[in-house]
């Protein structure tokens, strides 16, 4: 298995400092087989590892994992992102009915996913109505309306015997239906071959055209492997692709297809399916994917732990260094001007500190109306702002001054001297040991 191989390099690489260019292309190596295997197409995995080899050459050494651990993150997080990049929810309409059509290979479970679906949008409080355009397959109609009648959801069918057996117009009356019945979503099912298929790809385009779709979805087996690519590719062309639904993610399928249809359509995988049963669908989670790709959860999870582990550590020091004055935010600053300003005219507590000689220039500017605009500003900040002041752009600095009927500049001036306060207070904490100087944030 993957892990087996990668324990090896692991093994060879446990102690080294940082990723050397061959460290990066045996991992490298051993990544892209893991995506081949998991059914990943080829030009897909070619173009995803130079990027990933890229990242890994201009990656900070990293002091919790070693090399090989680092460029698994690495891809697990590009993973992610291809995978949820472009994460959206359901396009609702403007105006009502929103339309969404199903398309996809027979037995791709769009007859399922129209159920699934339809229960879901009923459990969120909207009225959807299921429409049976798959008037080929025999019992499909039926199929449809057993998944309705579970889900609690009007199903629209031509009736039996009254010799419609035209989907598009089936699809089209459907829409005319749904207003009428005050529907606010139109679920339509369509048919499907078992290959790509002109004819079927039109009847897909010509429903599309009968009833404009506000999203279509294309439904793919998960289980597809290699095929994923050319289908994908046949839907977008035929009928063009909104979203993407994947389906049969309870088999053991790696899922590498997801990777590839993301790729091939540009749109987002939005759902999963998961089981025959109406419950067996989710909105679809990019990091639970990317870690089923990769099949190293234990990996993962090792990584997650020695970053966490190291965070800890990191925060530890950090608390140390507060705690020797080193590192202020404006809200541990604002605590200290107000502590300083019990103590009575600022120029006196200043003068009275050895070495202040040589900030002679800053003393000038300080008297005690500065230090109350100084906290007035600070005041009229968020806690945001406090603890991370880059964030302050030019309209927060306009909003900061207004609130605190200050100028802008003053703002500026203030956030400016903020890196020279800081080793200010650091030597009045050193020094006379205020109260409050100690407090542990962060
Ligand atoms: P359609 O031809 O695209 O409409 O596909 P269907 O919805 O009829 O599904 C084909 C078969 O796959 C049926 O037997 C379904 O019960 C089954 N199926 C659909 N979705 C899933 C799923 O997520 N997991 C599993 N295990 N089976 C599924
Ligand atoms: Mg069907």
């Amino acid at each position: 298995t993957l892990s087996d191989r990668l324990s090896g390099i692991f093994t060879k690489l446990r102690g080294k400092g940082k990723l050397s260019d061959a460290d990066i292309d045996a991992t490298a190596r051993e990544i892209r087989l893991a995506l081949l295997e998991a059914d990943v197409a080829l030009p897909v995995v070619k173009a995803f590892i130079f990027k990933v080899k890229e990242r890994a050459r201009t990656a900070e050494v990293s002091k919790a994992l070693n090399p090989a651990q680092q460029i698994i993150k690495i891809v697990h997080e590009e993973l992610i992102a291809i995978l949820g990049g472009e994460a959206r929810r359901l396009e609702f309409a403007k105006t009502p009915p929103t339309v969404i059509m199903l398309a996809g290979l027979q037995g791709a479970g769009k007859t399922t996913l129209a159920g699934k679906l339809a229960k879901w949008l009923k459990e969120q409080g909207h009225q959807p109505l299921l429409v049976a355009c798959d008037l080929q397959r025999p019992n499909a109609v039926g199929q449809l309306q057993v998944l309705g009648g579970r889900a609690g959801v009007e199903v629209y069918a031509p009736e039996p015997g009254s010799g419609v057996g035209d989907p598009v117009r089936v699809a089209r009356d459907s829409i005319e239906h749904a207003r009428r019945q005050m529907r606010d979503i139109v679920i339509v099912d369509t048919a499907g071959r078992l290959g790509i298929d002109q004819e079927m790809m039109q009847q897909a385009a010509d429903i599309r055209d009968a009833v404009r779709p506000d999203e279509t979805l294309f439904v793919i087996d998960a289980m597809i492997g290699q095929d994923a690519v050319s289908t994908a590719e046949a839907f977008r062309d035929g009928v063009g692709i909104t979203g993407v639904v994947l389906s049969k993610l309870d088999g053991d399928a790696r899922g590498g297809a997801a990777l590839s249809v993301r790729e091939v359509t540009g749109q987002p995988i939005m759902f999963a399916s998961t089981g025959e049963k109406l419950e067996d669908f989710d909105v679809f989670h990019p990091d639970r994917m990317a870690s089923r790709i990769l099949d190293m959860g234990d990996m993962l999870t090792l990584i997650e732990q020695a970053e966490r582990a190291f965070d800890e550590d990191q925060k530890e020091r950090m608390a140390a260094k507060l705690m020797g004055g080193e590192s202020f935010t404006l809200e541990d600053f604002l605590e200290q001007l107000v502590a300083v300003r019990r103590m009575g005219p600022i120029a006196n507590v200043l003068g009275m500190l050895p070495g202040m000689g040589q900030m002679k220039d800053q003393l000038n500017d300080v008297d005690d109306k500065h230090f109350d605009k100084v906290a007035a500003i600070i005041r009229s900040m968020t806690p945001a702002e406090r603890t991370t002041p880059k964030i302050i752009n030019a309209s927060r600095r306009v909003r900061i001054a207004n609130g605190s009927g200050t100028t802008v500049t003053d703002v500026n001036q203030l956030l400016n001297r903020f890196t020279e306060a800081q080793k200010m207070m650091k030597q009045m904490s050193g020094m006379m040991g205020l109260p409050g100087m100690g407090g542990g944030r962060g």
